[in-house]
């Protein structure tokens, strides 16, 4: 076997409890990649993967009572009677950040600001769902980065990571935190860890983000990259240093001086995207995707607001096996909605269907041809993975 990408595990094995394979991405701090080199998550030796053995643990072993009176707690700490904001909530007005933000207004007397990192494109039931959210009773910062500046990275992203959301996570992760400080808000709530669905199970036992996702130790720390490329070599690529404010990660002394806060109300709460859904339609007007489920799946409710979306987890696919199917369905194995044959036989009919519905939009945005594009795509694909049948890719291992 020769050049395995990515330092994937050469064996693709699938979790004896849900669908999820071995070869999923961990979330390391983005800012710090220069390639798209990867940990994978760890399986045990009963072959079951550590988002279900957390998924077990949750089901089974948390006082759920006493982690609501954590949180309880936690927000009377933090709590202020005279107007000014207590919680910044960052979110797209999705399900799960209109569940944060309404239960911490509503149920838990906090003062909540919402901030938003936009969307490269906004999809028009994404911009409707984000207004919808607001009207509930929220302020809020949309935080938009200079267009221009911000394809460019992506385009980098994509031609040298085939990561095109690279650029986007960084200055999701910051753009909170950032206005928390400007505000004097030294507590942020997040929705789900994202630990909790794919690393290692150590990262699940707090509340709290590592700071590292988002600070650097000083302006002399220079070990940064974006879309692959060395912050120093970003102007030759068209994007000034004077344009990277909102991907700067911010100084690690300025939040610990604010004791600053990150937390995951997932740890605090039982967490579930369906509960999610019907709470936010019900409060928030929340709409599904009006095609009736998202391209690339079998479901409706998730990533809605950006026409990006589809090839955030395409590419995904291309490079680790996994879509957008896989995830949603190892989600709804582990919730109980469906049996591990319901997810592999939706997997084998949704999974690494081509999101056509915004490519042209996806195609203008980053600047490159059709030809190109799949040029990228086709140079990601992994041999242990992929093999060529006739003029066709197909994947060695289908979900099984
Ligand atoms: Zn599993």
């Amino acid at each position: 076997m020769t050049s395995i990408k990515y330092g994937l595990p050469e064996n693709v094995i699938f979790c004896k409890r849900c669908v999820m394979s071995n070869q999923r991405p961990s979330t390391s701090p983005e800012f710090r990649k220069k390639t798209s080199a990867i940990k994978t998550a760890s399986f045990g030796d009963d072959g079951i993967c550590d988002a279900c053995r957390y998924a077990e643990y949750k089901a089974t072993k948390i006082n759920w009572a006493e982690r609501e009176k954590e949180l309880i707690d936690l927000l009377a700490r933090h709590r202020r009677s005279d107007g000014r904001y207590d919680v910044v909530v960052p979110g797209s007005g999705g399900k799960d950040s209109i569940f944060v933000a309404h239960v911490l207004k509503y149920k838990y007397g906090m003062n909540p600001l919402t901030v938003t990192w936009a969307p490269h494109i906004y999809t028009e039931i994404g911009w409707q769902n984000f207004q919808n959210w607001l009207r509930a009773g929220f302020d809020n910062i949309l935080v938009t980065p200079n267009p221009k500046a911000h394809a460019i990275m992506t385009r980098l992203a994509f031609l040298n990571l085939v990561n095109p959301f690279q650029p986007f996570i960084l200055g999701q992760k910051i753009a909170a935190p950032r206005v928390a400080l400007q505000y004097d808000v030294p507590l942020i709530f997040y929705g789900e860890n994202q630990a909790e669905c794919h690393n290692v199970m150590d990262e699940n036992f707090s509340p709290l983000m590592d700071i590292a996702h988002f600070t650097r130790e000083s302006p002399q720390d220079r070990n940064l990259y974006f879309g692959g490329v060395h912050i120093d070599e970003m102007p030759k690529h068209g994007v000034d240093l004077s344009e990277m404010n909102p991907y700067l990660p911010l100084l690690r002394e300025d939040v610990l001086k604010a004791k600053q806060e990150v937390h995951y109300m997932s740890y605090y709460l039982p967490w579930s995207p369906q509960y999610n859904f019907y709470y936010a339609k019900e409060h928030a007007a929340f709409e599904p995707n009006p095609d009736g489920r998202s391209e690339g799946t079998y479901t409706k409710f998730s990533s809605l607001d950006d026409r990006v979306d589809g090839q955030h987890y395409y590419t995904m696919f291309v490079k680790f096996g996994q879509g957008r199917a896989m995830n949603d369905a190892c989600r709804d194995i582990r919730d109980g909605h469906i049996t591990r044959e319901e997810g592999v036989a939706l997997c084998r009919k949704y999974e690494g269907e081509f999101p056509k519905k915004y490519f042209p939009d996806f195609l203008d945005y980053v600047g490159i041809d059709e030809e190109k594009y799949w040029e990228v795509i086709d140079s990601a694909r992994s041999p242990h993975l992929w093999e060529k049948s006739g003029n066709d890719w197909v994947l060695k291992h289908p979900t099984a």
